[in-house]
C-alpha cells in the first residue's frame, strides 16, 4: 500500500508561519489584505473562495470580494484591477481564472501591478519563475505541489520528473519550478508519444491534465511517486482528480489524494504571499 501524501501537515506548517507573521504586521499597523476580483458565479471559483475566506480568518489575513457580473465586459475588470492597484489597504490581488468567454487575460495580467501579484498572473511574475530569480511570487498551485514533496522530504534535487500537462497555469510554472530545485523534468502533453511508459519509467510523476481519473495503476510502478494536482468534477457533488486514486494507491511508492492533497496547501502558499506581499510594501513606503 502506497503512502499517502497528505496536504494537510505541510498546510499546517505554512498557517502557523502565516499566523505569526500577520499577528506581527498587524502590531505594527498593517494587516495583510487580499482582495479577490470574481467575474461571474463558476461553482468552482466560489468553493475556491469559500476556502481562501476560511483560512484567511484562521490566519489573521483580512480579505475581501469584489464580484463583477457574469457578463463583464474588459473595461470593467481592468478598472476593478486599476483599483485595487491604486488602494494601499490591499497588498495582495488574486484574479479567479479561467475568465469567462469574451474577456482578454492578457489585457488583464498586464494591468495588475506585480507588486500585488499574488497568483503570479503578471508577466514579470512568470519571468521571474523562468529565470529561477528571488522574490516575485511564484504561481501558488504548482508552488504547492512542490512543497506537497519537499514537505513530506521527498528530495528532488537529481529526481527524474514527469510533469503530465504544459498550461501556463500548472504544467510550465511547475516544470520551470522543477527546475529551480535540480530535478530532472520531462513535459508530456495531449501530444506526447508512448505517455504510460514515460511515467513509469519517472521517480515521481505529477498530473495536471484536468481529465478525471485519466491516469491508473498502469502508468505507475511500485518505485513511483504520484502527485495529483487535477480537481474533475465526479457527479454527485464529489471531485475527483487525474489520478484513479483508489486503482493507483495499492500500486505505487506514494500518491497525494484528490482531496485534502495538493489544494489543501494551494491556499495556504496564496496566503503566505500576501504577508510577504504586505512586508514588502511596508518597507518600501517607509
Ligand atoms: P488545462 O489548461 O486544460 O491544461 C491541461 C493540460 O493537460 C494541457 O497541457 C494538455 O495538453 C494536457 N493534456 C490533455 N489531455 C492530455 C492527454 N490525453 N495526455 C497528456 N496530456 C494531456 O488545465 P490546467 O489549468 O493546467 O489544470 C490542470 C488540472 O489542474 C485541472 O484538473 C485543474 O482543475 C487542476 N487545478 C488544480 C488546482 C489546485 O489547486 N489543485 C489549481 C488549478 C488547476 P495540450 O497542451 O497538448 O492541450
Amino acid at each position: 500500500m502506497g503512502y499517502l501524501l497528505e496536504g494537510k501537515p505541510v498546510a499546517e506548517r505554512l498557517r502557523a508561519r502565516i499566523k505569526s507573521n500577520a499577528e506581527e504586521l498587524a502590531a505594527a499597523g498593517a494587516t495583510p489584505t487580499l482582495r479577490l476580483l470574481r467575474v461571474g458565479e463558476r461553482e468552482d471559483d466560489l468553493a475556491y473562495e469559500r476556502g481562501i475566506l476560511k483560512n484567511c480568518g484562521l490566519v489573521g489575513v483580512r480579505c475581501e470580494t469584489v464580484a463583477l457580473a457574469g457578463d463583464a465586459d474588459d473595461a470593467a475588470l481592468l478598472g476593478a484591477i486599476e483599483d485595487a492597484n491604486r488602494d494601499s489597504s490591499v497588498h495582495g490581488v488574486m484574479l479567479f481564472r479561467p475568465l469567462p468567454g469574451g474577456l482578454d487575460i492578457t489585457k488583464a495580467s498586464r494591468a495588475l501591478s506585480p507588486e500585488k501579484d499574488v497568483d503570479c498572473m503578471t508577466p514579470v511574475n512568470l519571468a521571474r519563475v523562468l529565470e529561477g530569480a528571488p522574490g516575485g511570487f511564484a504561481p501558488c498551485t504548482p508552488k504547492a505541489a512542490v512543497e506537497m514533496l519537499k514537505g513530506h522530504g521527498i528530495p528532488l534535487k537529481g529526481a527524474n520528473v514527469v510533469v503530465v500537462g504544459r498550461s501556463l497555469v500548472v504544467g510550465k510554472p511547475l516544470s520551470l519550478l522543477l527546475l529551480n530545485e535540480d530535478a530532472t523534468v520531462t513535459v508530456c502533453h495531449s501530444r506526447t508519444k508512448g505517455l504510460p511508459v514515460l511515467t513509469w519509467r519517472a521517480d515521481i510523476v505529477i498530473a495536471a491534465i484536468g481529465k478525471a481519473e485519466f491516469m491508473d495503476e498502469s502508468f505507475f510502478g511500485p518505485h513511483s511517486i504520484v502527485v495529483d494536482v487535477g480537481v474533475n468534477d465526479a457527479g454527485g457533488g464529489k471531485i475527483c482528480g487525474d489520478v484513479a486514486f483508489g486503482r493507483t494507491l495499492p500500486h505505487v511508492k506514494a500518491i497525494s489524494p484528490p482531496v485534502g492533497g495538493v489544494g489543501a496547501i494551494t491556499t495556504a502558499i496564496l496566503l503566505s504571499h500576501v504577508v510577504d506581499a504586505c512586508k514588502a510594501q511596508k518597507r518600501s513606503a517607509v
